[in-house]
């Protein structure tokens, strides 16, 4: 065993050396491009908008999209491009059918079949060579998991999936998007909880404009156990966690980012490296790696001006092994949750100096909170969480390249 493990740390090391060839660049371009400011302007008229399908913008005030609704968007991308294809991932704990995208280049696509195979066997290394695997590493294609949460009241996650697939398939012709569908395979979740999206969504849609509309929910938005729905990863013993634990070993993503929005007032987004303690187990390496990820998001939401990012703190160790989004490190794969800010569902709040504790009411500078928040609105997703989201998406491309 401990061989095996010295193996797989020496020939991830390898390959990340292997792979980091001018990849630091398309990271960067990644990054530019999913921060912009400017409304985006589809590229490619016949890919319907969410705005087109759903009647409103992705993160607009008091808006959500049902798991119903955007499972509805992504069929109509997937019959619209050839850039996305849906896969089937089981039903759900209440007989829902479960799907998940896979994007990349049309080239990419083709030859799935062979970038999976070239993912198992780099995660099994144990009979492979080091040229071997740096061939492998050469041939192959980094693959990232990013999803829409498990958390149903933490809306802004589910959200932001449509409004990247539907940039990425509309910016072809721009190469930043291009370097991005070339470069990686996407596997997009819509949800990773697809009953609680509509358990949530639809009970504030029925409460939205009553005195209730930011009421917490009285349901489980999950089946049976609700928010420990990311305590499950250990023994997978509901349906949800078996699939997305099947699927992952059969594509070995290079890298996995769940989406959480609770990030601890005031900041504004959570994000690595965690809070102490972490797992004794953790393939150090691994560790780094997500680490890394998380300071380079930080670092480009300062470049960006985009106040409030925070790490460690006290909140989110890594110590528990039933985090569906931390299992993944023990098992020598950069996996790891951020966390944005959340109001209540998608209804906008204005904070003042009121809201804000004592010991935080001076925005004293902290060495992991560079940048302190001082109040304001703040949207669940259209001003802050989508667009904090969207460009952590293209960190996290650039850090599959390095790897
Ligand atoms: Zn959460």
């Amino acid at each position: 065993m401990k061989h095996l493990f010295t193996l797989l740390m020496k020939t991830s090391s390898q390959l990340q050396r292997v792979c980091s060839k001018g990849l630091t660049s398309i990271i960067l371009t990644i990054s530019a491009l999913l921060i912009t400011n400017v409304p985006i302007q589809a590229q490619n008229s016949s890919i319907p908008s969410p705005e087109s399908i759903l009647g409103f913008k992705v993160g607009a005030d008091f808006k959500l999209a049902s798991y119903e609704e955007s499972l509805d968007y992504f069929q109509k991308l997937e019959a619209s491009s050839d850039l996305i294809e849906l896969q089937y991932a089981g039903k759900t704990s209440e007989d829902r059918s479960w799907y998940y995208a896979v994007i990349s280049s049309k080239e990419n696509l083709a030859n799935i079949k062979r970038y999976k195979e070239i993912s198992q066997l780099l995660a099994h290394p144990e009979k492979l060579s080091v040229a071997q695997a740096k061939a492998l590493a050469q041939e192959g294609k980094p693959i990232v998991h990013i999803d829409g949460g498990l958390h149903a009241i933490e809306v802004a996650g589910a959200q932001h999936t449509l409004s990247l697939a539907h940039y990425l398939l509309t910016h072809t012709e721009d190469k930043k998007v291009k370097d991005i569908l070339d470069n990686v395979i996407l596997l997009l979740w819509p949800s990773l909880n697809p009953d609680g999206q509509d358990i949530v969504v639809n009970w504030y849609k029925e409460h939205v404009g009553t005195p209730y509309e930011a009421a917490p929910i009285p349901w489980l938005y999950q089946k049976y156990i609700d928010h420990d729905n990311n305590r499950d990863a250990y023994m997978v013993n509901m349906i949800e966690s078996r699939n997305i634990t099947r699927i992952w070993r059969e594509w070995e993503p290079n890298i996995i980012h769940v989406h959480h929005q609770s990030s601890p007032f005031p900041t504004r987004i959570w994000l690595p490296p965690f809070a102490e303690p972490v797992a004794t187990r953790t393939p150090p390496l691994v560790a780094r790696e997500v680490n890394m990820i998380g300071m380079a998001i930080a670092q480009e939401l300062e470049t960006q001006g985009l106040a409030g990012a925070v790490h460690m703190g006290k909140g989110f160790d890594a110590w528990y092994p039933g985090y569906i989004d931390y299992l993944p490190v023990l098992q020598n794969i950069p996996a790891y949750w951020t966390e944005t800010a959340l109001y209540r569902y998608a209804t906008p709040y204005f904070y003042t100096l009121k809201d804000f504790s004592t010991d935080r009411k001076g925005f004293r500078i902290e060495s992991l909170y560079s940048s302190p928040w001082k109040g304001g609105w703040w949207r669940y997703l259209y001003a802050n969480g989508i667009h904090s989201s969207i460009k952590l998406c293209r960190k996290i491309f650039k850090s599959a390249f390095i790897q």
